[in-house]
């Protein structure tokens, strides 16, 4: 039987219901709300509070207050009880309101008479809409069921608000989701895009909030939580054997799938008169509203549940995600809270742009965006929230700045800074063929990064003269289990067929770090990006490495061969890689298969002791490839992922300059080709530096060679190198500002 309480909280969303479904404008809705609510609350007062921007917080509609103070009464977040419960996101009920913490008395409201007050947040998935209150003349504090009813209708008002219930003529707020915003992310990928807003994980619309059957509605609910259960159970099964992580997340899915207290919860909103989905989804604010104020480990398992309430509602409502790309807008943007690399995969070159509320630069989503040049602004925050499918959308990966529902004036600033972009590309084409041969002479070769056989065909597009970094983990990192040898022969033999004879240096696995691979035994250490990693990896467990040396020999079949170690750190260790090349050779030529013609390998140096390295390593190793994204790092003692000190040093700071100074004179020295390839090589100022220097090769994005070539064709190298001499000389801590002030006298 339901309670007294149930009863009038269902005939007070049935109430809602029939105003939400008549064709009132949104003010008359608010008035006709109130009233109801403070009649059915037996309370004096029944006041809205919405949003009006992030910050403040307006009166959109009371009944008891002075009916002047509406769209007058305006609060800052945070500031009076109101203001306090939009901030904690947290009910306030107290009997004396006068004296209670943070209590401001708004004088034309007249509330001075009123003791009690409850405040209530009208939050939707974990975001504050506004405020509903109660006030009463009695001092008293409302009862648990009472607070309880009033939580179930708020959560009704913030659906009502998110479907735009409260605009239109005489309402003075517009509909969430309409204004344009601007979020400041980081940049992830450089570049200009505009397109429109495609979610990886679409919101689900619960448009039937109100049920007057409760007893269908727990039947459905529990319908649905038994497909839920056996759903799990599958993909438990299914992913048992291969990865352990994504098994615990699938164990905490069962457990929530599974537990008592979280159907509970749902069924007595169901009770109170909500529809299954409305229910699934108020508990599901409820997670989101904890999950900001959590320890990260119980952040984790509030995701694991926010997660899983997503599927529950898909399989309530029948409305599917965004796994097969069906109905992609025209230019899509992708944006999501973070995506693995082989989902990105999936949804291929297509993408105009991809926005992440989280992600970070080294991540494999980033390599892959980075490899297909779309602009790409990660930890833009809020923005899964905002965003509605089909939304314009515009993404300044120059500044890892996003755009949404831009108004005119910004459209207008995008087009320009777009059609400025398209005269540039225009300008790089037609120096394609030309080589990058700088004023004074000197020609600087120009090569191109790569990983994916996705962009081997830029090869022939950007003008590069062949593969400078060839990052093999990419094809580790797309698939879910460890690739066969063979399969990875047949893959570098394509890779060598679309080079047609250019040079490709391929990198044995770089994995550790960031770079985790799912089906490989986690590693916790403390800090990873100097633990065990990439050839350490590799000389330790050489079983991998050994078959990707056989792969990269059978490939060749014949023809030159260029393989380089990443993160030599010491002569040794090149000297063990390179035991290990001359095995596989002997082991392949014993097998029968032909041997390379000519074959060359090199070293990374992305540590700074190998600069420091004996004579004899120079002599010993045919090439060297400067990784720069690491040996800065460890240069500067600056992690490369961590935002706050990334950007502190600059890749031109003269002790940085003068260290590749003297590395390449130890080269010279010896004869030992030397090139860059890391992203730095790819930005035109420190590019033209590195050439000053005396770089002769550079390894960089493809998108990067036009730029890099246009300005190295306008420069005489000799006078770049005499302005950075005059810089250490003068004592600057970096080169760039001088360098910067005399590009502005040659362009
Ligand atoms: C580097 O460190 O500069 C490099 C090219 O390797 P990674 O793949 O680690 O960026
Ligand atoms: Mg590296």
């Amino acid at each position: 039987m339901p309670d007294r309480f149930e009863t009038q909280s269902r005939k007070l969303l049935g109430r809602l219901r029939d105003i939400m479904a008549s064709g009132d404008a949104g003010q008359a809705r608010l008035d006709e709300i109130v009233r109801l609510i403070a009649s059915s609350m037996r309370a004096e007062v029944c006041s809205i509070y919405l949003f009006r921007d992030v910050e403040t917080l307006e009166l959109c509609a009371t009944e008891g207050l002075e009916q002047d103070a509406v769209h007058q009464t305006r609060m800052r977040l945070g500031e009076g009880l109101v203001g306090r419960v939009a901030r904690t996101k947290r009910v306030v009920n107290t009997g004396d309101a006068p004296s209670s913490k943070g209590f401001r008395y708004m004088p034309e409201t007249g509330e001075e008479r009123y003791s009690s007050f409850c405040g209530i947040p009208v939050q939707r998935l974990g975001e504050t809409m506004g405020v509903l209150v109660v006030q009463s003349l009695e001092s008293r504090e409302f009862t648990a069921d009472e607070v309880y009813a009033l939580e179930v209708v708020a959560m009704v008002l913030a659906e009502m608000n998110e479907l735009g219930a409260f605009t239109g003529d005489g309402a003075a707020l517009r509909a969430r989701h309409q204004d344009p915003l601007m979020v400041r992310g980081t940049i992830g990928q450089e570049g200009a895009a505009g397109g429109n807003v495609y979610l990886h994980e679409p919101r689900v619309v619960v448009t039937n909030l109100v049920a007057d059957d409760p007893d269908a509605e727990m039947a459905r609910l529990r319908e649905a939580v038994d497909t839920l259960r056996v759903s799990v159970d599958e993909m438990l099964t299914q992913t048992a054997a291969v990865n352990k992580d994504q098994k615990q997340v699938l164990e905490a899915y069962r457990m929530f799938a599974n537990s008592r207290g979280w159907m509970k919860r749902m069924e007595a909103d169901i009770a109170q008169g909500l529809s299954a989905e409305a229910a699934v989804e108020k508990e599901q604010s409820l997670a989101r509203t904890r999950m900001g104020q959590a320890d990260s480990y119980l952040r984790d398992r509030l995701h694991d549940l926010d997660d899983l309430s997503n599927r529950l509602l898909r399989i309530l409502t029948g409305q599917g995600g965004n796994t097969t790309g069906d109905d992609m807008p025209e230019n899509p943007v992708l944006v999501a809270r973070n995506i693995g690399p082989g989902e990105l995969l999936e949804y291929g070159k297509q993408l105009k742009g991809i926005i992440l509320e989280e992600g970070s630069v080294g991540s494999h989503a980033a390599i892959v965006a980075r490899a297909w040049a779309i602009p790409l602004v990660i930890r833009a925050e809020g923005i899964v929230a905002a965003a509605l499918n089909g939304d314009p959308v515009l993404v300044d990966g120059e500044q890892g700045i996003v755009h949404l529902r831009p108004d005119d004036t910004v459209q207008a600033a995008f087009r320009d800074k777009i059609a400025m972009q398209a005269e540039a590309q225009v300008r790089y084409a037609s120096i394609r063929d030309l080589p990058a041969q700088a004023k004074c002479g000197t020609v600087i070769a120009l090569h191109m990064n790569a990983g994916l056989m996705a962009d081997l065909p830029s090869l022939e597009s950007s003008g590069a003269e062949g593969v400078g970094l060839f990052r093999t983990e990419l094809q580790f990192l797309v698939r879910s289990q460890m690739p066969k040898r063979a399969e990875l022969s047949a893959l570098y033999a394509r890779v060598m067929d679309a080079a047609q004879g250019r040079r490709v240096a391929f990198r044995t696995l770089d994995i550790g770090s960031d770079k985790v691979l799912t089906y490989m035994k986690p590693n916790d250490e403390p800090n990873p990006a100097m633990g065990w990693r990439a050839i350490r990896v590799g000389l330790e467990k050489p079983g991998v490495l050994r078959m990707q040396l056989q792969a990269l020999i059978r490939a060749a079949n014949g023809r030159p061969l260029s393989v380089m170690f990443p993160f030599v750190a010491q002569l040794e260790e090149y000297r063990m890689a390179r035991a290990e090349l001359d095995k596989a050779m002997a082991r392949e030529k014993i097998l029968g298969h032909p041997l390379p013609d000519t074959f060359e390998i090199g070293a990374m140096l992305e540590t700074p002791s190998l600069a420091f390295a004996p004579d004899v390593f120079f002599e010993e190793v045919d090439f060297i490839s400067i990784g720069g994204n690491d040996l800065k790092q460890f240069f500067f003692a600056a992690d490369r992922e961590n935002e706050r000190v990334r950007r502190r040093y600059d890749t031109l700071n003269v002790s940085f300059i003068t260290f590749l100074e003297q590395l390449i004179a130890r080269c010279k020295q010896h004869n030992t080709p030397i090139s860059f390839c890391g992203e730095d090589a790819g930005r035109p100022i420190e590019a033209v530096a590195f050439a000053a220097l005396g770089l002769r090769s550079l390894s960089m994005r493809p998108a990067s060679i036009g730029p890099v070539k246009h300005l190295l064709r306008r420069l005489n190298l000799d006078e770049v190198k005499q302005v950075m001499d005059d810089a250490r000389a003068r004592g600057d801590q970096s080169a760039r500002g001088a360098i910067s002030d005399y590009l502005r006298t040659q362009v």
